[in-house]
């Protein structure tokens, strides 16, 4: 049986770099590459609310 495991949680990314920080859903989406420095960028923030809406 199938639940809703496949929760989504946004996280906010960052570039070392040049510190440029994005928001976004894992793990539906990866974790991108700074647009400008063509690094990865790290997880820097859980922005987990625990709220279902
Ligand atoms: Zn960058």
């Amino acid at each position: 049986m199938k639940n809703k495991k496949d929760k989504v949680e946004a996280v906010e990314v960052k570039c070392v770099k040049c510190g440029r920080t994005q928001i976004i859903y894992i793990p539906r989406e990866d974790i991108p590459k700074c647009p400008e420095c063509k690094v990865n960028m790290i997880i820097n923030e859980l922005l987990d609310e625990g709220k279902s809406y």
